[in-house]
């Protein structure tokens, strides 16, 4: 287990799940293992208490196999009219599914002007958050069939990626084909490396993710880094995974490694909190009293020089540290505004006397609370 995907799904209680055509469908149509695998992992967390809100996609790949088409849909109007005959299916497979394991589900299809006119988008959101409320999974798709270009949200990555923001999910997992995002496209490279962790979507992360879809799908790599920036932009981590891999949804929740992370952005306080929980290495350690504790625990201050009983190893100002109680529980960890030398100095005593001890004052505190990571 890992410890930034720990950290990111310990307050995860609204989970939007995203399925790829590519995932539930095959030469026979939508493959029912695969949809029945997810659909008990869904269930099991929703009886562990989570709420699960599910866009799928693969309505015009099952109609287009339940008409026996062969070869890809051309025209608007034959992916729309597939659409039209796969969606029923597709819903009917999903509704057994979760009514073998006890749950209702209710299907939402979607168009994109549904979101850019205010009221329906209320409305939306009320009936979104009454299912929840209920304990029904709802199933959203986009309706492909009255959808013309200048109302489509274009692919479901997109459509997902605003429904998390919709229903304030604490996480958006988009299963896909692939293992997750690779440094340059697997398909051409044998040394394509999967990355496992993105703090930030920046040009080289957009880079690796080519458009290249899989045979059944629309949108490729580069919709689901475009939805991974929206929703990481508005504080929702977003992982990349594999939707045919055993146990996926169970793992990501169980902050196992799996596919690729992408840390939220929205709180720019949150990533440099990230960056000094785990990126940068501890250089010492700064034995706390219990007023310090209560201070750092409950109270949400700053850690001060009175509440220093002991200090551990040799550090400068800046540099990142460990504040332990006196059994050793490690409480939090930040930068400090004075080096080790200084600290063994001022430890213990009243912020105001800081400048008569070392005759210099830049700071009141020892960590600021904003440079400070709670561990515990
Ligand atoms: N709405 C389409 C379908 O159900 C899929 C769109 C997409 O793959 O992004 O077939």
């Amino acid at each position: 287990m890992n410890d930034i995907r720990r950290q990111t799904i310990s307050n995860v209680k609204k989970i939007l799940v995203k399925i790829g055509s590519a995932v539930i469908t095959g030469a026979e149509g939508l493959d029912l293992k695969i949809i029945n695998a997810l659909v008990r992992e869904m269930s099991d967390l929703a009886g562990q208490g989570y709420s699960i809100v599910l866009v799928t996609s693969g309505a015009i790949a099952s109609g287009k196999h339940r008409l026996n088409i062969k070869g890809s849909l051309k025209s608007i109007p034959e992916k729309q009219a597939a659409a039209a005959v796969g969606q029923g299916r597709l819903m009917r497979v999903y509704s057994k599914a979760f009514e073998n394991k006890g749950l209702y589900v209710a299907q939402i299809l979607l168009t994109l002007s549904d979101l850019t006119d205010r009221q329906r988008y209320l409305n939306i959101r009320n009936t979104l958050s009454t299912l929840t409320q209920w304990g029904v999974i709802p199933i959203i798709n986009e309706n492909d069939s009255v959808a013309v270009d200048e109302i489509k949200f274009g692919d479901n990555d997109n459509l997902a990626a605003m429904i998390a923001n919709i229903v304030e999910a604490d996480i958006f997992i988009n299963l896909t084909s692939t293992a997750g995002l690779y440094d340059c496209n697997p398909a051409q490279s044998k040394k394509a490396k999967l990355i496992s962790l993105v703090h930030e979507i920046t040009s080289e992360i957009e880079a690796a993710a080519t458009v290249e879809t899989s045979s059944v799908g629309t949108g490729g790599m580069k919709s689901k880094i475009l939805a991974a920036k929206k929703v990481t932009a508005i504080g929702i981590p977003c992982v990349i995974a594999p939707g045919k891999r055993k146990n996926i949804l169970t793992d990501i929740l169980a902050g196992k490694e799996a596919g690729t992370l992408f840390l939220p952005m929205a709180d720019r306080l949150n990533s440099k909190k990230y960056w000094i929980a785990f990126t940068l290495r501890s250089r010492g350690r700064l034995i706390i009293d219990d007023g310090a504790k209560k201070a750092l625990l409950d109270k949400g201050k700053s850690l001060l020089p009175s509440g220093i009983i002991a200090v551990e190893g040799d550090f400068d100002q800046g540099e990142k540290v460990s504040c332990v109680d006196h059994e050793g529980t490690i409480l939090a960890k930040g930068l400090v505004n004075f080096s080790s030398v200084e600290i063994r100095k001022i430890m213990g005593l009243k912020s105001s006397k800081i400048y008569s001890v070392l005759g210099h004052k830049d700071y009141d505190e020892i960590i600021h609370r904003d440079n400070m990571v709670i561990t515990q």
